[in-house]
């Protein structure tokens, strides 16, 4: 068996233990403060690590068990966006949510997260991923009343993510990701100038670096946006091709249970694929051959060296074991495929 094809991965969120944050919510509140906060993430980082080892995870992530959400748990950190004051605005065209404004120039007061990212590699010997928002998702998640373009304003979030997932790197990130769900909705605007705003973000790093798009966790307002799609999802269709050309190294899709035509993957050919082959849209959890199903169908599209399985998107609104069972079919799922090819 070659043990370095199809490694394992995560799009990236885990659930949260119990006693650190109201399970099944996304924007879920701390239950603790202060230095009882700050000591639990870091129990909570500990736990979601040892259940991706167990499970046989290859590349772990800390289950973003530091933040609140993917987009906002970033955002606050930030000079220039005002949490005081929140506007209703719809997101991606499909759910209304109270966001943050942008009310002068962006900035990053001090660096966020590579101290989390020190304490991630301290913590484990396997490769470590790190997510970040996208810049042309965060400008999608809270309302800009100081620049007055979107492009613009990607542009300075950009800057921001590039000093950022420098640091990360430096602290030992081996993959950075920038999560761009809204790659999937905005293809103009992906065209002209969310691509290069990605790119920005990238600039200058030497370790990997990947975009995750996708169709959105499994909450009621994307599964009833999915519904609408037709039968055949093609949105990556018009992006792929992009990011093809691109410096990118590993773009995250969904596979499971999605309309997303597989021959879609050939669109990426030169690039790693994260190929999500566990549904975090059900509470069902997939069996090991399921999964296997779902990395043979892509490896008709995809060579064995660039791919990598995956989830089709993080599992933070997923109860506990469901994540669990998922993990560990994931990874069983890899090894059957895995057994398969070293015939
Ligand atoms: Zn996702």
């Amino acid at each position: 068996m070659n043990p370095t094809i199809l490694q394992t991965t995560i799009a990236g969120s885990l659930p949260k233990p119990v006693w650190l944050a109201p399970p099944r919510q996304l924007w879920a509140p701390w239950l603790l403060e202060g230095v009882a906060l700050a000591e639990g993430k870091r129990d909570a980082v500990r736990l979601a690590l040892r259940e991706q080892e167990r499970a046989g995870i290859d590349i772990v992530t800390d289950g973003e068990q530091t933040r609140r959400h993917f987009v906002t748990g970033y955002l606050e950190h930030l000079q220039g966006v005002d949490f005081e004051h929140k506007v209703n605005m719809r997101i991606r065209n499909r759910y209304d949510a109270s966001v943050p404004q942008v009310v002068g120039p962006v900035s990053r007061p001090r660096p966020v997260h590579a101290d989390e990212v020190r304490f991630l590699r301290s913590e484990t010997s396997r490769p470590v991923k790190f997510t970040l928002p996208g810049p042309m998702t965060m400008v999608d998640t809270l309302h800009d009343a100081h620049y007055g373009s979107r492009e613009r304003l990607a542009m300075a979030f950009a800057s921001i993510l590039n000093s950022e997932a420098r640091e990360l790197e430096a602290a030992g990130a081996d993959v950075v990701q920038f999560d761009e769900p809204a790659f999937n909705v905005y293809f103009d605007e992906v065209r002209d100038w969310g691509i290069a705003a990605l790119m920005k973000a990238r600039e200058g790093l030497k370790c990997r670096t990947a975009v995750h798009i996708c169709y959105g966790y499994g909450i009621k307002a994307n599964i009833d946006w999915k519904a609408t799609l037709g039968s055949e999802w093609r949105q990556y269709e018009q992006i792929f091709p992009l990011l093809a050309q691109s410096a990118i190294d590993q773009v995250s899709l969904e596979c499971a249970n999605s309309r997303v035509p597989i021959e879609l993957l050939a669109l990426l050919r030169g690039k790693d694929v994260l190929v999500g082959a566990i549904d975090v849209a059900t509470d069902l959890i997939e069996s090991p051959e399921q999964v296997a199903g779902t990395i043979r169908a892509a490896l008709k599209h995809v060579a064995p060296e660039h791919l990598y399985p995956c989830t089709n998107c993080g599992m933070v609104p997923l109860a506990r074991e469901v994540a669990e069972g998922k993990l560990s079919a994931l990874a069983a799922g890899a090894a059957i495929v895995r057994r398969e090819l070293s015939r």
